[in-house]
């Protein structure tokens, strides 16, 4: 224990003293080259570099002591190479006794560093990101304690905040850092949501700046530590008990869950040894996130990732309660004009807070296309990609990037050439839009007469706006989970019908169709925890959910009959495998339109109840389903990721298996005949529609009503409106037949020979 003491002793006098230097006059260089002296000195070691990160992918000896001083600025590593680019690549601390024989050594005689055997190195790192290396070397095999490398850490932390964001090598070096960071790059990844923009590089950054980094009396911090998490937790407690679930078994096990990961030991534990070693509440924080996000870069397993990633979220919170009063919060209102924001992740409340206006794209360092923060930008026809590697790496703030969202590539910095090829691009889109747009009241009638019924998938309310710029009837499919997946808790029935009401009024007298709530697999609330699954798509999710846990359809459906008093409520039921569901949905809802009529309260004018075909063994049942529902719709997103068991999430199958495949259309035209001889409605409100080759498919099938996300109409309603329904359905036919993997080709090339738009 007095060890432990000396050592956290030693640590606190390293701090103060960089922190001294740090606050000093001088130039960086001045600064830096006077804290690796310090830091030799209190290590007892002979060697302290720091390496700086540059241009994205090369560190850079910025200053030493110990090494030869004409290396520096001349020794280069790139990110990967060497003992140093080992440590920024996996962003982890490395200690070795013999590091020469290290495989990763990488020999530079410029430095002379050949004498020293022992090397202790650490990332440094800000917000997840590693902007370089603090080395210390020794001449003798030495091993380094835990102590040590904490020590070190910290020290690395308090750099980081130095240098971080500054012109570094702006300073009259010989080689800019213009040099590199501004050469272009081209970096892809999973298009979310489509569209192309240009515009400057914004980076997305919902923390705290941390103020004051270096403590002087550490009973002070724990302090403020203990209020600050008292604070957190009975604010979690909060949070939880205004939620309307608090008699359910389910909720109080996620507020145990929450509760309890908020209290983890280990957590506390890395925080209150941080100020041990000399950092004040927010800095140690700050710096167990840090090194959390370091780690969750290592993660593969997705259950550990999302654990890392609450201690993140918790470290958040557990700052805004530490967090300075002054400090400005408001990280939103600071976007400037044509914005492209960079971000490691983001929650869809998050991109709501940014103003539409000047916010042109979205760069993710991770996400997937089911993302909540992908849906929300598809609402906003915000083009988005995700799962761009290191994408706060390459990118610098203010740098020109091309956003293609169609296609998932991403230019930094692209020269002048590209930049004028893609305004062209942006322009003709424009152009053709303002063409759709002026022809919206166009009858939405194929070329033989055969009226197509267009309508939009909707979620949010600012996609019912396209209503009535579009040539949209109606609202086909209306997530209901979106608003409470933006929401911090879950809503209840008075909010529920306010939220319905709302939509209702916003569509006037055209038909919207609600869904009830699809949540569970990959749409999980932030306030409701559920155990991992396997398989999330087909898991507990959507009707299963809403059987199971029946008080969330019953006041679901409560508060869409109150909404819809004396106007029409089209509802439908997700995920339905079996009949006997559906049945049972139905009864709930009979229950709740038997409570308004005891109480006297007025029922919607009409009432029509569908079914979503996402199931293929429904299909198997629709002589029976078709009895017993008011229209049915299908969603090919999910009804055809299990017909041909490829997950749709999954971008090595995304090219294996294709939608129209002969397979997939003889299955739809066996459900369009199925409802056509049943008399009942149907639709298809996936994807599909929205794609003019995949919609025209459709409508040679036989589906007379499509449901496609906002930005798709104009493009569908041109391609009706040049199609022949006759000769086309007789071509499908043809097409079912083939062996083929798809008829995508040979239905393009239809499309080109008969002058449709598609
Ligand atoms: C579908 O599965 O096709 C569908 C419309 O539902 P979602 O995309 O919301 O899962
Ligand atoms: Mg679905």
């Amino acid at each position: 224990m007095t060890q432990q003491r000396e050592s956290w002793e030693a640590a606190r006098r390293l701090l103060r003293r960089v922190r001294d230097v740090m606050a000093a006059p001088g130039s960086m260089q001045d600064r830096l080259d006077f804290v690796v002296r310090i830091i030799a000195a209190e290590m007892v070691a002979e060697v302290c570099s720091i390496y700086i990160r540059r241009g994205g992918d090369m560190l850079v000896l910025y200053a030493t002591q110990g090494l030869n001083p004409e290396a520096v600025r001349v020794t280069r590593l790139a990110i990967g190479e060497g003992l140093v680019g080992h440590i920024a690549e996996r962003a982890l601390p490395i200690a070795l006794s013999e590091a020469q024989s290290h495989p990763d050594f990488a020999y530079r005689p410029e430095t002379g560093e050949e004498i020293y055997h022992s090397l202790m190195g650490v990332p440094i790192l800000r917000a997840g990101r590693v902007l370089g290396v603090l080395v210390v070397q020794n001449r003798t095999p030495r091993q380094y304690t835990e102590d040590e490398i904490e020590t070190l850490q910290t020290v690395a932390m308090v750099v980081a905040e130095l240098v971080a964001g500054r012109d570094i090598f702006g300073d009259g070096a010989a080689e800019t850092s213009a040099e590199t960071s501004t050469r272009p790059k081209r970096l892809s990844g999973t298009p979310l949501c489509g569209g192309l923009a240009i515009g400057t590089a914004v980076l997305h950054e919902p923390r705290l700046p941390v103020r004051r980094m270096v403590a002087e009396d550490p009973e002070a911090e724990f302090e403020r530590l203990a209020v600050a998490l008292r604070e957190m937790y009975s604010a979690l407690d909060s949070m939880f008990s205004a939620a309307d679930l608090s008699s359910s078994g389910e909720h109080r096990d996620v507020l145990d869950t929450y509760r309890m990961f908020a209290q983890d030991r280990g957590w506390i534990e890395r925080i209150r040894e941080a100020i041990s070693g000399g950092l004040t509440a927010e800095a140690a924080v700050r710096k167990v996130q840090d090194d959390t996000r370091a780690r969750m870069r290592q993660v593969r397993d997705p259950y550990f990732r999302e654990r890392l990633h609450d201690i993140d979220d918790l470290s958040n919170r557990l700052l805004q309660h530490l967090a300075d009063p002054e400090a400005d919060q408001s990280i939103a209102s600071q976007l400037p004009e044509g914005a492209v924001l960079v971000a490691r992740s983001m929650g869809p409340a998050e991109l709501l807070d940014y103003s539409r206006k000047n916010l042109q794209a979205v760069i993710l360092e991770q996400g997937s296309p089911t993302a909540h923060v992908a849906i929300v930008a598809r609402a906003l026809d915000i083009p988005v990609i995700g799962g761009i590697d290191d994408a706060l790496g390459n990118i610098q703030p203010g740098d020109t990037v091309i956003v293609d969202g169609d296609h998932g590539i991403v230019f930094i910095r692209p020269g002048e050439q590209i930049q004028q090829a893609f305004v062209e691009s942006v322009r003709a889109r424009e152009e053709q839009r303002a063409i759709y747009a002026a022809q919206k009241d166009e009858p939405t009638v194929t070329l033989d007469g055969v009226r197509i019924v267009l309508n939009i998938n909707a979620g949010l309310f600012i996609d019912l706006q396209h209503l009535h710029d579009s040539a949209a009837a109606g609202v086909g499919l209306y997530r209901t989970e979106v608003p409470f997946m933006v929401e911090d808790r879950l809503p209840d029935v008075a909010a529920q019908t306010e939220f319905y009401q709302r939509v209702l009024d916003l569509v006037g007298d055209r038909p919207v169709v609600f869904r009830t709530l699809d949540l569970g697999g990959d749409k999980i609330l932030p306030y409701w925890r559920t155990t991992r699954e396997a398989n999330p798509a087909m898991g507990w999710r959507a009707i299963r959910v809403a059987l199971d846990r029946p008080y969330l359809l019953h006041q679901q459906l409560r508060a869409l009959l109150r909404a819809s008093a004396g106007r029409d409520l089209n509802v439908m039921f997700p995920m339905v495998t079996e009949v006997a569901e559906f049945e049972r949905a139905r009864s709930i809802l009979a229950t709740e339109i038997r409570r308004r009529e005891r109480r006297g309260a007025e029922l919607p004018r009409r009432l029509r109840v569908g079914a979503m075909l996402e199931v293929p063994s429904l299909a198997w049942q629709l002589p029976a389903l078709l009895q017993r529902v008011d229209f049915l719709s299908v969603g090919s997103n999910d009804l055809l990721q299990f017909f041909l068991a490829a997950d749709r999430t999954n971008p090595r199958l995304a090219q294996r298996y294709d939608v129209l495949s002969p397979a997939v259309l003889s299955f739809l035209r066996f459900v369009v005949s199925k409802c056509d001889e049943a008399g009942v409605p149907v639709s298809c409100c996936g994807e599909m529609a929205g794609d003019p080759i995949e919609a025209l498919a459709l409508v040679g099938l036989g589906f007379r009503s499509i449901s496609m996300p906002p930005p798709a109409v104009g493009r569908i309603h041109a391609m009706v409106r040049s199609t022949s329904v006759s000769s086309l359905a007789e071509y499908i036919r043809s097409l079912e037949r083939l062996p083929d993997h798809s008829v995508r080709a040979k239905l393009k090339a239809y499309a080109a020979d008969h002058g449709i738009a598609a």
